[in-house]
This record gives structure tokens, sequence and C-alpha cells, in this order.
């Protein structure tokens, strides 16, 4: 009898785990709304075509070039991949992209990073058109997500606000902790999210107690790279946990920033890596090529 009723008071206290938020499911749903639009346009006379550039043999990159050409043909645009040795010039690089900016048949190029030493990046980044600028990396993409005016929203954490629109997360009012301050994730986030009315911190490598920060977040976006860096320990009840992080762990396995085990005991919702940020990268890639193409 005794055990019986201590089960039950058990189950009162049962503790729920976090929602997953599925990045692959809601990325085929992306990819399924561009592809049908894709076709609209495609039946007025434009393919949307979309240009990657891989300079060198780096295998990371080698297999995301491939993943990001393969998802633009799956979706029927027009897409190529032009491969150079590590050896190629700043000087003959610029000149593809600056072929690629007057190709009518091109409206998104991507230059894959990294880029040779000998090859100053953001020379490059800058030379392309900023009408074919689907990374959103160029300095006017970037001023003009700082200033809120249109312009093409760098994909990962545009992949991350499309995420909490799907499990509808009112931002306004919230407290939103980015870590990580990079160019491409962690800057952009963190204005993609004050444009939704959230309260915004930014804590980096130089933060002193990045505990003390994640504790008073309602949203956490880790975008650092550094495995088990946010631990159960450091999240609010409740919070919805987005994880950018690629990592491995010792058994060679894709993991995230956040100890995903410990962390969804704890959070509301949470991201998974892989299937989580990573599809949606892609997807946005994909939705920013075809608003390239609209957008002519
Ligand atoms: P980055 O190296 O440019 O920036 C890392 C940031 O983390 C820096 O701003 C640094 O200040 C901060 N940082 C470092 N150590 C820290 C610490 N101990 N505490 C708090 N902050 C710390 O990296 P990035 O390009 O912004 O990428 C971040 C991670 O996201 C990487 O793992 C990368 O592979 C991954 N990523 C994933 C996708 C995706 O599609 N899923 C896309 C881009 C990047």
């Amino acid at each position: 009898m005794l055990k019986l009723r201590k089960r039950s008071s058990r189950t009162h206290t049962f503790h729920m785990t976090a929602q997953i938020i599925d990045g692959k499911a809601l990325a085929a749903e992306v990819r399924a709304e561009v592809a049908q639009r894709t076709a609209t346009l495609k039946a007025s006379g434009i393919t949307p075509g979309l240009a990657v550039i891989l300079v060198g043999d780096n295998p990371a990159s080698q297999v995301y070039v491939r993943n990001k050409v393969k998802a633009c043909t799956d979706c029927g645009m027009h897409s190529v991949l032009e491969q150079y040795d590590a050896s190629m010039s700043e000087e003959d690089l610029l000149a593809r992209v600056q072929s690629l900016n007057a190709d009518p048949s091109i409206h998104g190029i991507l230059v894959q990073l990294p880029l040779p030493a000998h090859i100053n990046a953001q020379k490059v980044i800058e030379a392309i058109s900023p009408a074919k600028d689907v990374d959103g990396f160029h300095v006017a993409s970037a001023g003009a997500l700082m200033t809120g005016l249109p312009g093409f929203l760098p994909c990962t954490p545009y992949g991350c606000m499309k995420m909490l629109e799907h499990i509808n997360y009112p931002l306004k009012g919230k407290h939103a902790v980015v870590i990580g301050r990079s160019n491409i994730v962690g800057k952009p986030m963190a204005m993609m999210l004050l444009a939704q009315d959230a309260t915004v911190t930014i804590c980096h490598s130089r933060t002193p107690d990045l505990k003390a920060h994640t504790l008073q977040a309602d949203v956490i976006v880790a975008a650092v790279g550094r495995r088990n860096l946010v631990t159960a320990d450091m999240v609010k009840p409740g919070a919805a946990v987005l994880d950018v992080g690629m990592n491995r762990n010792d058994a060679g396995k894709l993991c995230g920033d956040v100890d995903f085990e410990g962390v969804k005991e704890v959070a509301g919702y949470i991201t998974p890596v892989p299937g989580g940020v990573g599809p949606m990268t892609i997807a946005m890639l994909l939705a920013n090529t075809l608003q390239a193409a609209t957008n002519r």
C-alpha cells in the first residue's frame, strides 16, 4: 500500500522534458515551400540560380558545398559549383566573383569559408554584389540588418529565428542570451532577436561568469564551438535552448555546444545536434536564393 502511494506521488511531481525542435523536419517544410515557389517562378521564365565557389580542399568545406548544391538542384534551382586549387590567387578569385555578378543566370553567390590564408576573405565577400549576397555576409547586408532595412539575413541565425517562429515563441520582452559574437552567427543573431523586441545579452570568450547570464535567459543561443559549454545547471527551467555549435565528441560523433541529455531535462525547448540548426542553415540559403531571384 505504502509503496503504491509513493509511486503515485512520484507521477505527480513528474517533470516534463523539453520539447525537441526538429530542425530536419522544419527544414524539409521550408524546402518544400521553396520548391513550390521555385516552380512558379520558373513558369514565369526565371530559374533561381546559385553559384558556390570553393577554393582549396578542406574536407568539411567539400561536404558543405556539395550539400548546398544538391539542396538547390533538389528544389528545382540551377546551381553551379566552382572548385579551385588552394593556390588560386586573390586576383583570380575576385575576377570570378565579378563575372558571376554579371551573369544573369546566377542570382546568389556563395564563397565557402574559410579561404586559404593568402586570400583576404573580407575583400572577396565585399566584391559580391549585395543583390547576390545570399550568405548575408556583405557589409551592406550586415548594415541593413543593423538598421532594420531589407537585406539578406545570414542563414544560420535566420534558421534559428525560423525555429523560434515555428514554436510560436513570443520573443517580445523576453531575455535572450547569445553566446558567441562572430559576424556570421553571434552578432547577426543578437540583431535579429533585438528586432523582435527581445532584450539581448551577448556573451563571449571574455565574459567572466557565463552562468550568471544564462540563468537569467528565456532564450539561449549557443554559438561557440565547444562541447558541453552549456550544462543543465546553467539553464533556467523552461528556457528555449538553441544549439548552433558543431563539434565532435570523443567517439567522433557530431555534437553541439549544449549538454543535450542534461539540458533537455530543464529546458522547455531544445534543438538537437545533429538534426537541429544545421539543416535549417541550408534551408534558409535556399530561401535567400529564391528571394534574390524574386527581387530581380
Ligand atoms: P567563431 O569561432 O567565429 O566564434 C566563436 C565565438 O565563441 C567567439 O565570438 C568567442 O568569443 C566565443 N567563445 C569562445 N569561447 C567561449 C567561452 N568559453 N565562453 C563564451 N564564449 C566563447 O565561430 P562561429 O563561426 O560563430 O561558429 C560557432 C559554432 O557554430 C562552431 O561550432 C561552428 O562550427 C558552428 N556553426 C554551425 C553552423 C550550422 O549550420 N549549424 C553554422 C555556422 C557555425
